[in-house]
């Protein structure tokens, strides 16, 4: 029996040899050159070729590689039945607070203007700007979201955030559905996108939720590109309603040469970084839920398919 990668768009490497360093008797497999496809168990998948997942008659398991499962959704032949799991990792949880820490300060504190006065050797102070004074809004209080705010909130910004179902974090107020959502956006200076991809989040990040952001109100991408109607984002930082934008995610990987987003003034582009799966960090859990699989016990990070995430 057998585990199976299917990852056209990421290295194999790195993953069968943290599942082997962590569980050397393991029969690890890589897609498309495997055989004896009735011996495979558990797919470990990223990005997979639409309807390849029929291959396999003996599936028990289908993994994602990473913390989402959107690619999941967008394959009509996915086989029905078997059960999918996704990936909760203390380490991308963290490089992803890392991210919007780092990227929140550094527009809080106008790092960019100083360098750019830096490069005229300019001498030019503006007053201190104040965290207490800046509402940072999270769209999406999961794993990703939930640590992210605490660490902002731990910085002294004012933290709310914006989910399905209500949520007790400690000093984040939390607005739920589509009823509070304008409410939510009213107030937050900065906002950041950690939603999953679903047919409800789709396009979210739109005219109209910029139009209800406050004046001057910066935007963070580190959902998925489909999440931001590109030319929206375009226009409202443009108008100057927006102040200005960072992107991880596009709707096209790897970001076009001739893209707009890649020249302009207010968007600071990331190539997909903010927090990626770590082979050896993972490798565990994998293993975990493959004897898990196996043996039909109850799996970590199980996905109900109908909810989309
Ligand atoms: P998660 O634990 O499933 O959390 C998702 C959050 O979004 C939950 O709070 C959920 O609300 C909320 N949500 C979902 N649909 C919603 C809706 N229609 N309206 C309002 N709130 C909604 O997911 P996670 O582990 O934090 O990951 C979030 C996403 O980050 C992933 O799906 C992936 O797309 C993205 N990601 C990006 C990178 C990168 O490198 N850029 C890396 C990893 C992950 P409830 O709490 O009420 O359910």
């Amino acid at each position: 029996m057998a585990l199976l990668l299917i990852c056209p768009t990421t290295a194999p490497e790195p993953w069968v040899n943290a599942l082997k360093g962590y569980a050397s008797d393991i029969d690890v497999r890589v897609w498309p050159d495997d055989e004896n496809r009735e011996e495979i168990e558990f797919a470990l998948t990223w990005e997979h070729p639409e309807g390849v997942l029929q291959q396999y008659p003996n599936l028990k398991c289908i993994s994602s590689m990473g913390a989402g499962i959107d690619h999941f959704l967008t394959d009509r032949r996915f086989p029905s039945g078997v059960p999918v799991v996704r990936i909760v990792d203390p380490e991308l949880i963290q490089s992803m607070s890392e991210y919007v820490v780092a990227v929140t300060l550094s527009y809080f504190r106008q790092f960019d203007t100083y360098r750019e006065r830096q490069l005229k050797r300019s001498w030019r102070q503006e007053p201190a700007p104040r965290a207490r004074k800046i509402c940072v809004g999270i769209m999406g209080l999961g794993r990703l979201g939930g640590d992210a705010a605490l660490k902002l909130k731990a910085l002294g910004f004012r933290l709310i955030g914006w989910t399905r179902s209500p949520k007790d974090l400690e000093g984040v107020e939390t607005f739920v559905g589509d009823a509070q959502l304008d409410n939510f956006l009213s107030m937050a200076n900065i906002l950041i996108c950690l939603l999953p991809l679903t047919s409800k989040t789709k396009d979210i990040l739109n005219r109209n939720t910029f139009l209800k952001l406050p004046q001057g109100a910066y935007v963070i991408n580190v959902g998925r590109g489909q999440h931001l109607v590109e030319e929206d984002l375009l226009q409202a930082l443009d108008s100057g309603h927006l102040a200005g934008a960072c992107l991880d995610v596009f709707r096209e990987e790897p970001l076009p040469p001739d893209h707009p987003f890649w020249s302009h003034p207010k968007v600071f582009v990331t190539p997909h970084i903010s927090s990626i799966t770590d082979p050896v960090s993972v490798a565990p859990q994998v293993i975990e839920n493959y004897n898990r699989a196996r043996s039909g016990a109850s799996l970590l990070y199980a996905i109900e398919l109908e909810r989309e995430y």
